[in-house]
């Protein structure tokens, strides 16, 4: 096992429980990180080589593969932990989310992640398709230095108009680790990155957080980001408090009936809207440092052709209820994608359709709000994804 982040987290973990006598305890660890009154046993036997020789790796994230009898760690310590822990008992330590019967998005498709994909495209493994800084985001996201983008694979929302179709319909990414997942959020934060952006993770949130939570024990100093759909559930959601600064969320409808039409999701404006209230209630009034975010929210509403009231009615609503605690990026980026079946999405946004929004929002009086340059909406500000960044430079 490398000596990452993760594992240096667990060894500290172990110590601590070694000290306090952790035979006669009924503390474990669980992927979340959290002490819970579940039985376990402990043992100095050399199970993890007996794993290894099965092919099976012996690190922290196989609690979620094998959550029945997972095994954690730490070589430098010659001390090996068996964790013993029903599926069900999993699902408790996890606030009552079970990965065997994914429930964890509000699609609560039921997918065996062990086994299967499920609606959003994502096993039990976690998948990026590029991992590098990204100049196109938001000015205070970006900085002088870029946002460090993490994107990911799949999606549980599935727009049809999605612009980056190819990793949220086709699945495009490679496998990583969580201790590879660390190591590239410090790798971007070398390069100049002014934060982590992750970009479409919600599907993985359970399974990510021992990388997000282990690099911000270790010393990560950027910002952590959710760039996200706001398609949330709330239990999931929380799992993130404390340890995500800035949530970059969607309010793609305001309209049940659009929600449906494009995404099969006639539920998505109510969820979004609880969503986005956690993340402002989370977060509280942003903070800027020389012109970078440091933490809040921003909302983004892409307008969509076709779309204008919608697009008004998200705004409206936003402006209404949260005023200037948020940021409002009203986008103008839209670009017709070959996967769309509904005719007015097959066209670009007209100049006149966007002003006519960008009036609308200023006439409520958005004082922090970003528009942009309809130059935008070109493929070519579409990332290139191949995997840049995922796998380690030698
Ligand atoms: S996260 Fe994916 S697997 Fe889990 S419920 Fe949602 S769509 Fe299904």
């Amino acid at each position: 096992m490398e000596k990452t982040g993760v594992c240096r987290t667990l060894r500290r973990r172990v110590t601590a429980l070694l000290r306090g006598g952790a035979r006669e305890r009924t503390e474990v660890f669980s992927p979340l990180g959290e002490n819970r009154s579940l039985p376990y046993f402990a043992t100095t036997s050399d199970c993890a080589a007996e794993r290894r020789s099965k092919g099976e790796d012996g690190g922290f994230f196989s609690a979620w593969r094998k959550p029945e009898s997972a095994v954690l760690c730490d070589d430098s310590l010659a001390l090996k932990i068996i964790v013993y822990m029903e599926i069900s008992d999993l699902g408790q330590a996890l606030g009552g989310i079970t990965m065997s019967n994914c429930d964890i998005c509000p699609r609560q498709c039921g997918a065996n992640r062990d086994i299967e994909r499920g609606y959003c495209g994502a096993d039990s493994s976690i998948r990026i398709a590029r991992a590098a800084k990204h100049m196109w985001e938001e000015p205070i996201i970006c900085g002088k230095g870029g946002s460090g983008t993490i994107f990911f694979s799949g999606c549980s929302l599935g727009c049809e108009f999605c612009q980056n179709a190819l990793l949220s319909h086709e699945n495009y990414g490679t496998k990583v680790t969580v201790d590879r997942l660390y190591e590239i959020m410090f790798e971007l934060e070398s390069q100049g990155a002014v934060n982590i952006n992750l970009v479409t993770a919600d599907h993985y949130i359970p399974y990510i957080i021992p990388a997000l939570k282990s690099a911000k024990d270790d010393g990560l100093k950027i910002p952590l980001l959710l760039n996200t759909s706001s398609y949330l559930k709330i239990p999931t959601l929380k799992m993130l408090d404390g340890i995500i600064d800035i949530y970059l969320a969607d309010l793609k409808f305001t309209s049940r009936d659009a929600a449906m039409k494009y995404c099969s999701a006639p539920d998505y404006p109510k969820i979004a809207r609880t969503a986005i209230e956690h993340m402002v209630k989370t977060s509280n009034n942003p903070i800027i440092e020389n012109g970078i975010m440091k933490k809040g929210v921003i909302v983004r509403v892409l307008v969509l052709p076709g779309n204008i009231i919608d697009a008004k009615a998200s705004i409206k609503y936003l402006y209404t209820k949260y005023g200037d605690d948020i940021y409002i990026s009203i986008m103008g980026q839209y670009v017709p994608m070959p996967g769309c079946s509904h005719h007015e999405l097959q066209h670009e946004l007209s100049a006149k359709m966007y002003k006519s929004v960008v009036r609308y929002a200023s006439g409520l009086g958005i004082k922090n709000g970003f528009i942009q340059d309809l130059n935008s909406a070109d493929r070519c500000y579409i990332p290139e994804f191949n995997c840049q960044g995922v796998k380690k430079s030698c």
